[in-house]
Order: structure tokens, then sequence, then C-alpha cells
């Protein structure tokens, strides 16, 4: 349930509903509205949310409670209608413009990821992607640079401006991987891993929750409350292919996912047509498809010489390929949000 406070509810009256509600058990989250603000209660109510919407229905300085009807709470439009915006250096995610996360599936060495930066930030991407904890299907394949990677990264923001975005894949790598990184991936293997959405949630940087292969949307923004309960607001969350019964794609992309995240949640949304298709050549056409449903972004995955990649050499486009795929992507972006004049693309 929410607590809408009065317009005119002093300070003292909304400390005095936060208290109320932690003396229930309960957790308080507010929320600063164009109209005053509003409390979000969150916990276990079991049998006394009548009772409870009743006990604060009665405090000073409340206008009304409302119940969210949805299992999801704090990332739920009913409570928070108005986008979530995202800012992380120079880039904005989840306000209309177009993000565009691009790099190395891996970072394999230091000249292979400046080569692939310096590349996709003259044409135009905003955030600078790159796995330096790999979770990879064998055991036995190229399993990351680790710590050595994540240095990498961080010179290469310092050589583009571009913040840089990286996966976390347990829990003790939180901290050291925040330390490096601008934006913290979970990727589809560990979106129901509960502890690591809790410790993300504890950190001061973004988190791009990748949607797990087998799980539903509303599972999905599940997770996604872990993280925002735990005190993270700035969550993106990421359709990434799921897996069905066709064998041609190695995942499907569920383009339907986006319009009905937009209805459902607030937060802002990134499609990944590279691990979606698993093929090169289909990037293009899924990331423009993700656009033209409402997406606020793409992921892809960039290599200078996607054959020699140490991991997913079959989906990485070239440095022409994502030139070429910014060009086309831009005006379709500028059409669909009705910005009317398309964004300048940089010259070669
Ligand atoms: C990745 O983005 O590098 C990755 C491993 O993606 P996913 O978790 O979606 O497979
Ligand atoms: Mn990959």
């Amino acid at each position: 349930m929410f607590i809408v406070m009065t317009v005119g509810a002093t300070e003292a009256e909304i400390l005095g509903v936060k208290s109320r509600i932690l003396g229930e058990g309960l957790t308080p989250f507010d929320h600063q509205r164009a109209d005053g603000v509003v409390i979000a209660v969150v916990g276990e109510m079991g049998d006394r949310k009548p009772a409870l919407i009743e006990r604060f229905a009665g405090l000073p300085g409340v206008a009304s409670v409302t119940p969210i009807s949805r299992p999801f709470k704090l990332t739920s439009r009913e409570f928070h209608p108005e986008d979530t915006v995202i800012r992380v250096l120079d880039a904005v995610i989840g306000d209309g413009s177009l993000t565009m996360m691009a790099g190395p599936c891996s970072v394999e060495s230091r000249d292979q990821l400046f080569e692939t930066a310096d590349a996709v930030a003259a044409a135009g991407a905003t955030i600078l992607r790159g796995g330096a904890f790999k979770p990879r299907t064998s055991p036995y394949a190229f399993q990351g640079l680790g710590v050595q990677g994540l240095r990498f990264l961080a010179e290469a923001r310092e050589r583009t401006g571009l913040p840089v975005i990286t996966e976390v894949m347990e829990p003790n790598q939180v901290d050291i991987v925040a330390e490096y990184a601008d934006i913290l991936q979970i990727g589809t293997r560990n979106m129901q891993n509960y502890s690591l959405l809790r410790d993300v949630g504890r950190v001061a940087r973004p988190v791009m929750l990748k949607r797990g292969y087998g799980a539903t949307v509303e599972e999905w923004l599940m997770a996604a409350e872990y993280i925002v309960s735990s005190g993270n607001p700035n969550v993106i969350l990421c359709e990434r292919g799921i897996r069905t019964f066709e064998t041609y794609t190695r995942n499907t992309m569920d383009l339907a996912a986006v319009p009905l995240l937009e209805q459902l949640t607030h937060l802002p949304v990134i499609v990944d047509p590279s691990h979606a298709t698993g093929k090169r050549w289909l990037v293009k056409p899924l990331a423009i498809g993700g656009v033209a449903v409402g997406a606020d972004g793409v992921m892809v995955e960039v290599h200078p010489r996607p054959d020699e990649a140490l991991s997913d050499a079959e989906q990485q486009l070239d440095l022409v390929m994502f030139r070429d795929l910014m060009t086309a992507i831009v005006p379709i972006h500028a059409q669909v949000r009705g910005l009317g004049e398309a964004a300048a693309i940089p010259d070669a």
C-alpha cells in the first residue's frame, strides 16, 4: 500500500507516519511526487492489511491510503508514476534519449578494449560495456581477466569519458566492481540470486538487471524489487532473450516485454539483441525493433576482430557494423520519440 500525505503535511507528520510504519514491523519508502510526499509501506502484512489501512488513514497529515495491486511495489507505476531517470557521468538513461551501450563481450587485453572503446565512442555510444568476470557455460572456457579487466575498463573510461558497465557475479565481488565500474550488471544466470541482489541494493551505483532466460516478467520485476527495497532505486532492466523451443537463434527476444514493462514499471528498459539472437547479422534489425517498441536503449557486443574473440565470437559486431547500426538507429529513435530532427551522428 502507499500513503499519500496532504499537500501541506509537515515534516513532523511525515516522520510520525514513518515511525508508525516501523512500529508495525514494516518498512516505509518515501517518494516526492509533484503533488506531495507519498510513502510506500512494504513488508509482510497478511490479514492485518484492512486494519493497517484504517490505522494509517487516521494519522495526522494523511490524505489517503491506497493498496498496490501488483506484487512488486516500489518498482510499480502505481506507486511511482513518473519514469525513473538515471544519470551517470554525462550519460542519462530513461529521459527519452537513446542509450547505446557497446563494447566487447569480454575485456581481453588493454589494446583490444581501447581499440573498441575509441571506435564506439566516436560512433556515438553513450556507455562502454565489457566483461571482466565472465559467467561461462563451460568451466574450461575463458573466465575473464578479473580485476585486471576492471582496471582496463577504468582506464578506458578516462580515455573516452564514457561510463563503464560490467558484470558482478558474486556477493564478494560487489565492492571491487563498484570501485571501478559506474554501472553494475547482474547477468541472466544471477537474476534470482537474492543475496547478490540485496548486496547490489546497498551500493551507490546503478544496477542493470538482465532478465533470467527462464524468468517471467513478474519474476524479473520481483528481482528488481529486491534491489530497490534494499535501498538502491537506480535499476535498469535489460531484455536479453528467453529460452524457447526455437534453436536457430540463441534465445528468443521478447519484444512485447518492452511496452509491457513501460506500463508496469517506471524503470528504464534496455534491449540486448546480441545475447538474444547469438548471430551478428540479426543484431541490427532486433536493436531497431527494440527501439521501435519503446526501449530506452540498446546493449550490443562489439569487437575489433569478432572472429578472434575469446567469448561470444558469433554475435559480436565489428567496428564498421557498429557504426552502421548507429547510422540506422539514431533517426529511427528520433522518429519514434517524436524528436523531429534526428540527432547528429559524429563524423568518422
Ligand atoms: C553479458 O552481457 O556479457 C552476458 C553474459 O549476458 P547474459 O547474462 O545476458 O548472458
Ligand atoms: Mn557475451
